[in-house]
C-alpha cells in the first residue's frame, strides 16, 4: 500500500485525497485550517495535527497550497524561522507539489530538496474541481526524467494525462500559460455573451450556437459564466468556487511577472489580469472567477 502525506486540503486538495483513498493508497492529511482535514476523516484519512505528524513514514508527500510564499513555507521553513518539511521527512521521502506557483519558488525548493538528496517535482494541475473529483486532472510536470517517471506512479490515481514538459520548474512555466489563455478566454466568453444579452439574445440559445461555431471554448463547454445554463457550473450556484477569483489573479500576476523576465508582449493577458483586479477589488476575490460574467454585466445599461 502506498504511504502518501497530503498537505493542503482546499477546493483541490480534498478530492484529490478520496480518489487516493479510493484507489488503495493509505494517506495522511494536514492543514492549518483543522476543519479541512478533519473532514477527510470518515472518507478513511489519517488526520495529522501536526505537518511533522503527517510525513512522518510517508513514502510520498504531496502538496496543493495556494501560492509560492506558501509552498516555500511548507517545505523550507517561514520567515520566522519555522522548520519546513525538508528537515521533518524521512530518507528516500518522494516529493511532489502540484500548487500553481512562480517557476523561481518551485526551482529553488527542487534545489533545496535536491542538495539534501530528496527528489522534487513541480506538478501542477489543469481540469478544476471537477476534474479533482472525476479523477481526470491534466498534470503538467517539471523536473528530472526519474523524478517524472516517479510522479506517473502516484498521479495516475488523481490524474488522467501527465504530462513532462521539462525540468524544474518547467511545469510551472506550462500551467503559466494555460492560465494566461484561461483568463482570457473567461474574459471573451464573458464579454460575448454580455453583448448577446445587451442585444436581446438568449444566453442559452447563444451559448449552444458558439458552441458549434468558430467561438467554441472550454468555458462555453464545461464552465459556462452566465447563471442557468449550465446545472453544475458555479454559475448556477452563486458562483461558489470551483477556483477563486483571486486565484486566477494571482495566476495572471505570475504570466505578467514571467513576461516582465523574458520581456514578451502580453497585451491580451495584461487585460485580462485588470479586470480580475477590478473585478476582485469588488469583494469577489473568494467568488468564482467566472463570476467576472457580473462585472460585465454591471457594465452593461
Ligand atoms: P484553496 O485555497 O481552496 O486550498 C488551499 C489549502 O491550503 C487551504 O485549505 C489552506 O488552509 C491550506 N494551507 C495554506 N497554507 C498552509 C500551510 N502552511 N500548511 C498547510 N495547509 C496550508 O485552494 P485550491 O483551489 O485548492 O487551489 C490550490 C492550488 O491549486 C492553487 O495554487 C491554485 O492556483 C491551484 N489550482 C486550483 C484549481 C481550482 O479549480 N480550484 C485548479 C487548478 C489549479
Amino acid at each position: 500500500m502506498m504511504k502518501i502525506a497530503f498537505i493542503g486540503l482546499g477546493n483541490m486538495g480534498h478530492p484529490m485525497v478520496l480518489n487516493l483513498l479510493k484507489a488503495g493508497c493509505h494517506v495522511s492529511v494536514y492543514d492549518i485550517n483543522t476543519a479541512a482535514a478533519n473532514a477527510l476523516k470518515s472518507a478513511g484519512a489519517t488526520v495529522a495535527n501536526s505537518m511533522d505528524e503527517c510525513v512522518k513514514g510517508a513514502e510520498t508527500v504531496m502538496t496543493m497550497l495556494p501560492a509560492g510564499e506558501h509552498v516555500r513555507a511548507v517545505y523550507l521553513g517561514d520567515h520566522q524561522g519555522g522548520v519546513g518539511l525538508l528537515k521533518m521527512i524521512d530518507a528516500g521521502t518522494f516529493l511532489i507539489d502540484s500548487s500553481t506557483i512562480d517557476p523561481a519558488s518551485a526551482k529553488l525548493v527542487a534545489q533545496e530538496a535536491h542538495s539534501q538528496s530528496f527528489e522534487f517535482v513541480d506538478a501542477p494541475v489543469s481540469g478544476g474541481v471537477a476534474g479533482a473529483q472525476a479523477g481526470t486532472l491534466t498534470f503538467i510536470v517539471g523536473g528530472t526524467d526519474s523524478g517524472f517517471k516517479q510522479a506517473q506512479a502516484v498521479l495516475q490515481h488523481v490524474g488522467k494525462n501527465i504530462f513532462h514538459a521539462g525540468k524544474a520548474g518547467d511545469g510551472q512555466m506550462a500551467k503559466i500559460c494555460n492560465n494566461l489563455m484561461l483568463g482570457i478566454i473567461m474574459s471573451g466568453t464573458c464579454e460575448a455573451l454580455s453583448l448577446g444579452m445587451d442585444n436581446g439574445l438568449d444566453p442559452k440559445v447563444l451559448s449552444e450556437i458558439m458552441l458549434q461555431s468558430s467561438g467554441r471554448n472550454w468555458a462555453l463547454e464545461l464552465y459556462n459564466p452566465c447563471p442557468g445554463i449550465m446545472e453544475k457550473a458555479p454559475a448556477s450556484n452563486q458562483y461558489q468556487p470551483g477556483f477563486m477569483a483571486k486565484l486566477m489573479l494571482k495566476d495572471l500576476g505570475l504570466g505578467l511577472e514571467a513576461a516582465t523576465n523574458s520581456q514578451s508582449p502580453i497585451p491580451m493577458g495584461t487585460l485580462a489580469r485588470n479586470l480580475y483586479a477590478f473585478h476582485n477589488a469588488e469583494g469577489n476575490e473568494c467568488r468564482d472567477f467566472s463570476s467576472l460574467f457580473e462585472f460585465y454585466r454591471k457594465q452593461s445599461k
